[in-house]
């Protein structure tokens, strides 16, 4: 499985300004995107911030809009797999 994801300004510039060889990868909505190898920490990130906008009733390309906005520019497949993730607020079953 490859994590992707495009860093702007948000937590995550400093890992793909690291990265020597950026990897390009066309998710499904055509656009490209910079493959990126994200740490546990990263990932539980992102489940939790595009948890916080699909507990708030967003869909998905609200989510994507909203995410980017923060400087975190996901993929929609990117999206739907950490929707898939559970979040803190899942997994206390305070959500939905
Ligand atoms: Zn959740």
């Amino acid at each position: 499985m490859v994590e992707v994801a495009l860093a702007g300004t948000g937590p995550l510039s400093l890992l793909t300004m690291s990265m020597s060889t950026p990897d390009r990868v066309t998710g499904m909505d055509g656009y490209s995107y910079r493959r990126v190898a994200l740490t546990p920490e990263e990932r539980r990130y992102l489940v939790a911030r595009v948890h916080y906008w699909r507990h708030q009733g967003f869909s998905q390309n609200v989510i994507i809009r909203r995410m980017a906005e923060e400087g975190q520019r996901l993929s929609t497949g990117a999206v739907h797999k950490y929707l898939g993730y559970p979040c803190d607020a899942c997994s206390s079953g305070h959500a939905e």
